[in-house]
C-alpha cells in the first residue's frame, strides 16, 4: 500500500513525545478504513528503539532516520531529511504536531513540494472528499474553517485536538520500523543545535494542588502578580500558574506555565485571572474539575470553558472577594484561619 500520509513525530533525546501518539489519531480520521496508510517519521541518533514502543501502540509502521545530526532537535536537518524521503512522493498529507519546531519543518517542506500548510489544526472533516480543517484565531474567540486549493496538504496539529488511539494488540507480528541512517546531505551548516541542558524546576506545587490562581497577561503590570499571591495564599491547599507570555516575560519561572508547552493540571479548582483562553493555555487546564474565569472582556474565549464567569478587572475583583472571604471565616470559624 503506497503511503499517503506522513507524521512527522517530535523527539527529544532519543525519545518520542507522548503528543506524538495523537499523530495516529489524524490518520485515523484522514483514513479511517486504511489508517495503515500513514507512516511515522522519527529522527534520533538512536531512535529505532522509541520507534518500536510507537509503532507497538498505535498499530503503525515508522521510518527511523538515525544520524549524528538529530543528537539535538535540529529542524534544518529534519526539514532536509524529510524532503528527501521517497515517501514524500506519494504523499497527500504530511502533518507535524503544532509546536515551533514543528511549524518550521511544516513551512519548509510545504515549499519544497508546493503544498497548501495549514497551522493550528483542530479538526479535519470532509466535504464531497474534500479535505476542511479547522483552526482557531484570536486566542480561540473565532474558528475558521480551510479548503486548501492544492491536493497535497502540509498540516500542523494541535495538540489534545485528536484523540491518540487505544493501544493497539498487534499480535506475533513485528512493528514495522525501517532505520535509514542519514548523512551530511541533510545538514545545513548555517545551523548547528550543540547542547540540550534541562532547567532546574523549582517545586511550583501544581502537582499536588487542590487549587490552581493562574495569572494571565491581563494582570498588566509585574507589581499585580502580588495579588494572585495573595489570593492563592488565602485558599486551602492553592498554587499559582501562569500563561505562557507571563513566563515569557519573566514574571514567573516557566515551571509555573500552564499549557502545551507548559504543565497539565486538573485541580478541583482552576482560578483563571487575566486568561484570555488560547487553546495552547486551555489544552492545560480543561479538565480541572471547576473553573472560575475573571475577565474585564466578556467575549473572551476562556468563558467557553468556564463554570463560573466573572466580567469584571481582576484588580478590583481579587482584593475584594480576598477581603469578603476573610470576613466570612472569621464569622464562621471565630476568627481562626482556614488552612
Ligand atoms: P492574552 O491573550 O493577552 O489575554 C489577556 C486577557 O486578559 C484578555 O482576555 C483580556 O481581556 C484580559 N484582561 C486584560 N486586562 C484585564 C483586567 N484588568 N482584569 C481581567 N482581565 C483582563 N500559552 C500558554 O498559556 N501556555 C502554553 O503552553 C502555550 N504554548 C504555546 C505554544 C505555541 C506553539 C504557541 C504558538 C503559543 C503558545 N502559547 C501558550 C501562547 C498562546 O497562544 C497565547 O498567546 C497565550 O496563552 C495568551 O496568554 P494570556 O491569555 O495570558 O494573554
Amino acid at each position: 500500500m503506497p503511503t499517503t500520509t506522513l507524521l512527522v513525530a517530535d523527539t527529544i533525546n532519543n525519545t518520542v513525545t507522548s503528543k506524538s501518539r495523537e499523530l495516529a489519531g489524524v490518520a485515523c480520521v484522514l483514513a479511517p478504513d486504511a489508517p495503515e496508510s500513514a507512516v511515522y517519521v522519527l529522527a534520533g541518533e538512536y531512535i529505532v528503539q522509541a520507534g518500536q514502543g510507537l509503532c507497538q501502540t498505535t498499530g503503525l509502521g515508522a521510518i527511523a532516520l538515525e544520524g549524528p545530526d538529530f543528537r539535538f532537535p535540529n529542524p534544518e536537518a529534519l526539514a532536509s531529511a524529510v524532503c528527501s524521503l521517497p515517501e514524500l512522493e506519494t504523499a497527500r498529507h504530511i502533518c507535524f504536531l503544532h509546536t515551533p519546531g514543528g511549524c518550521q519543518v511544516a513551512a519548509k517542506v510545504a515549499v519544497k513540494i508546493g503544498a497548501a500548510c495549514i497551522s493550528a489544526v483542530e479538526n479535519i472533516r470532509f466535504e464531497s472528499d474534500q479535505i476542511i480543517l479547522k483552526r482557531a484565531f484570536l486566542n480561540g474567540k473565532l474558528k475558521m474553517e480551510t479548503r486548501p486549493g492544492t491536493e497535497r496538504v502540509v498540516m500542523t496539529i494541535m495538540p489534545g485536538g485528536f484523540a491518540a488511539p487505544k493501544s493497539v494488540d498487534q499480535g506475533p507480528s513485528e512493528p514495522r520500523i525501517e532505520q535509514r541512517q542519514t548523512d551530511a546531505a541533510v545538514r545545513d551548516e548555517r545551523y548547528t543545535p550543540c547542547t540540550l541542558t534541562k532547567t532546574p524546576e523549582a517545586d511550583t506545587g501544581l502537582d499536588k494542588a487542590a487549587i490552581i490562581v493562574a495569572a494571565g497577561r491581563g494582570i498588566g503590570d509585574e507589581d499585580n502578580i502580588d495579588i494572585i499571591h495573595s489570593l492563592a495564599r488565602t485558599l486551602p491547599n492553592a498554587a499559582v500558574a501562569a500563561s505562557r507570555p507571563l513566563c515569557d516575560m519573566k514574571w514567573l519561572p516557566y515551571a509555573h506555565q500552564v499549557g502545551i508547552t507548559g504543565k497539565t493540571v486538573a485541580p478541583r479548582l482552576y482560578i483563571a485571572c487575566g486568561i484570555s483562553g488560547a487553546q495552547q493555555h486551555v489544552q492545560g487546564m480543561k479538565d480541572s474539575q471547576c473553573i472560575v474565569a475573571v475577565n474585564t472582556d466578556p467575549n473572551a474565549a476562556i468563558f467557553s470553558v468556564a463554570d463560573y464567569c466573572i466580567v469584571e478587572d481582576l484588580t478590583l475583583f481579587i482584593p475584594a472577594f480576598i477581603k469578603a472571604y476573610q470576613a466570612f471565616l472569621s464569622w464562621a470559624y471565630g476568627g481562626g484561619r482556614h488552612r
